[in-house]
């Protein structure tokens, strides 16, 4: 009997991954102290050619690990952007799990027909930094023609010697792009990015997307609505689009958010899943029965389609001016501050949270003044809330917050009392019932109950 899915061979891997994945990965960054003895242990495996291939700008070792020495070359790398450290977990995971077991779907000589390369963490630097850029603060994916960088140049040099016949080139994106127009949160997005501006698809391109309509197949198994597919205007200074012109067929995976996943478990899981299924449709030539339409069957991976938080129809004031209007909130994953997004009518944003919000007014934001040193304790500021106060105007140096709650502290009175957008998430909003609700960095706290 024929199913939607016959043969999912990617079936094994995931459970595989629930066995065999490195807990100690299991965080919101990755730097290089926390692969160092990974790759070391890998690289005690016989089967492992393990080189290090350069330095970053600051002196840490850039590593590779190899296996197979079949015709077939792939070549993956992760983190190039250093604050982007999903898929360095999930390659170490895979090269895991294809040492420690056999593989039920990979033919038992696949060693032999395939060369693995893998670069865990291309900027080191920028992982111990948690920043995008490498040290000289170079976006290293923007440097793919200048070639500025040690790891940018490091790249270059093992595409140009490896000569990839399929390069992954493994990303996070942020967490409010969705699949498709008012979609879910897209986990996992896929490219084949263009080689040139008219996006001519030549015959390695179609096997991208041929793959990449494999891989697109088996996550959907798990996730039917987190799957998007990543916007493939040529950009001229990115690596994926110049490794694209070597004739490699290339593949970007962006790992996404998931609800209620901040370390980004499920697309790290599904990282492997997908790098499995790319190796098996290549092996078996599976990829062939995909055509171009699989590929643009993938929902596209829509920019702001989501919000960390949303709160529907609040009723506001400026000036004189009365209305009705959602407010979204988004939460810096680094500094765990919340900033106002938008407000005005975003029905058309999804959120991953939805405070109660009904019959609620918000408002006019009040501050007071702290000159000198001063505690405020829990009661002393539940009591302020409850009058109205939701800032502190001076210095935060004079404020020693004893409270559990966070506080903002302003160095001036705020021009206006209302709301606006690109300011931090705080007001008080009061219910019909006479109840009183502080926002504080984004998160409602009862004041106050019903009168
Ligand atoms: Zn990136």
């Amino acid at each position: 009997m024929h199913t939607a899915h016959p043969h999912l061979p990617a079936n094994s891997i995931a459970s595989m991954w629930d066995e065999q994945h490195f807990p100690g990965l299991n965080k919101p960054h990755i730097r290089y102290s926390d692969i160092k003895h990974i790759v070391a242990d890998i690289a005690q495996d016989k089967r492992v050619q393990s080189n290090v291939i350069g330095y970053s700008c600051a002196g840490t070792p850039i590593n590779r690990l190899s296996v197979g020495h079949g015709p077939l070359v792939l070549l993956a790398w992760t983190q190039m952007h250093g604050d982007e450290p999903t898929a360095t977990a999930a390659v170490l995971d895979w090269l895991h799990i294809l040492l420690s077991q056999t593989q039920p779907s990979l033919d038992a000589n696949w060693a032999s027909l395939v060369t693995l390369h893998i670069i865990p963490m291309l900027n080191p630097d920028g992982a111990e930094q948690r920043t995008r850029v490498n040290a000289q603060g170079i976006d290293i994916n923007r440097d793919a023609k200048a070639l500025q960088s040690p790891e940018g140049r490091i790249l270059w040099e093992q595409v140009t010697t490896l000569k990839p016949d399929v390069a992954f080139n493994l990303h996070d994106q942020n967490p409010y792009y969705t699949a498709g127009e008012q979609g879910e949160a897209a986990t996992i997005a896929f490219l084949a990015p263009a080689f040139h501006v008219d996006k001519h698809v030549d015959a390695p391109r179609l096997r991208a997307k041929q793959l990449i309509a494999c891989m697109a197949d088996a996550i959907r198994h798990w996730l039917p609505r987190h799957v998007g597919r990543y916007d493939d205007t040529y950009s001229l200074r990115s690596f994926g689009d110049n490794i694209a012109a070597t004739g490699a067929s290339t593949i970007l995976i962006e790992s996404g958010a998931y609800p209620g996943d901040p370390c980004r478990q499920t697309a790290r899981k599904m990282n492997v899943v997908a790098l499995q299924t790319a190796l098996e449709a290549l092996l078996s030539n599976q990829y062939m029965k995909k055509s171009l339409a699989d590929y643009y069957s993938i929902p596209d991976n829509v920019e702001d389609g989501l919000v960390d938080i949303k709160f529907n129809q609040l009723r506001l004031t400026c000036f004189t001016e009365e209305f009705n209007a959602d407010i979204s909130v988004n939460v810096c994953r680094k500094s765990g501050e919340a900033t106002i997004q938008h407000i005005g009518d975003l029905s058309v944003q999804q959120a991953f949270d939805y405070p109660a919000s009904s019959n609620l007014r918000v408002l006019p934001l009040q501050g007071e003044v702290v000159n000198e040193p001063f505690i405020l304790t829990q009661q002393s500021y539940l009591d302020r809330l409850a009058k109205g106060i939701v800032y502190f105007i001076g210095s935060p140096d004079n404020m020693t917050n004893e409270s559990e709650l966070p506080v903002l502290c302003l160095p001036d009175k705020l021009e206006h009392p209302w709301l606006k957008a690109d300011s931090p998430a705080f007001w008080i909003m009061q219910h019909d019932n006479g109840s009183t609700v502080a926002v504080l960095n984004g998160q409602p706290i009862q004041v106050t109950k019903a009168c």
